[in-house]
């Protein structure tokens, strides 16, 4: 078997709520790499701005935003004891905080703003400059590294992502509806396609992954093939 490239940098772009994160983290377990979730990025300055009284509605307060942007510090680290990695907000752990359909609901209008994508794309360029890390989100194949090593695209099709998500969010105990759900996918979709910097779109060169029909072990076993060729 061919020795193991330890330093890869492997791009995991696509849709909301697809598996991504999912399969980053099987892979980075898989390989012993570092997983980094830049969606939880945008996901904490959302609620750093939802805290702040800095958004209202999809409406931003651009100029609030921008005088705080350097008081906002993010950074992560991994829970060995529940195998989970954990995303702090100016430290303060806010994993499970980021993850509510409120959020979920306003990280795209966020997420369009310019000095806040510059922000986060350089955290995460500083991240990953050492490889051995698989990042997940919307612009890594494409803007964030573009020379990574692996990219792939993963997508399936919005109603099987809202059932995934809407389970997962019923199993947390959120108390939210599947219509809720579905159209916040399609609105995340339709805003991080169609925004003017970074959208999300495949990169040329990266892999296309449709896994609604696929198992959690079965896109594994895919991606694997394709980091090992
Ligand atoms: O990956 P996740 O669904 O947690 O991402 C939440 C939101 O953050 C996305 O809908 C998108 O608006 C934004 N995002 C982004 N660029 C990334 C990762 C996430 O714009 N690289």
């Amino acid at each position: 078997m061919a020795e193991q490239n330890n330093n890869l940098v492997i791009a995991i772009d696509g849709h909301s709520s697809c598996g991504k994160s999912t399969a980053a983290k099987q892979l980075a377990k898989k390989l012993n790499y570092t997983y980094i979730d830049s969606g939880a990025m945008y996901r904490a300055v959302t609620l750093f701005s939802i805290q702040n009284n800095l958004v209202n509605g999809d409406v931003v307060d651009i100029d609030g935003l921008k005088n705080s942007i350097d008081n906002i510090k993010i950074h992560f680290t991994f829970d060995e004891e529940n195998q989970r990695y954990l995303t702090w907000l100016n430290n303060v752990i806010v994993e499970d905080e980021i993850r509510t359909i409120e959020v979920s609901d306003k990280v795209s209008p966020v997420s369009k703003i310019g000095f806040v994508r510059s922000k986060l794309v350089k955290l995460q360029q500083d991240l990953g400059k050492t490889g051995g890390i698989v990042m997940d989100g919307r612009d890594i194949g494409t803007v964030v590294f573009p020379n990574a090593d692996v990219k792939i695209f993963m997508t399936a099709s919005v109603d099987v992502r809202a059932k995934r998500r809407f389970d997962e969010l019923i199993a947390k105990g959120d108390k939210v509806s599947f219509n809720e759900v579905e159209k916040n996918i399609a609105k995340r979709d339709y805003i991080d396609q169609n925004r003017e910097i970074a959208p999300l779109k495949q990169a040329d060169d990266a892999i296309v992954i449709d896994n609604s029909f696929l198992t959690r072990e079965e896109q594994l076993q895919k991606i694997l093939n394709i980091v090992n060729n």
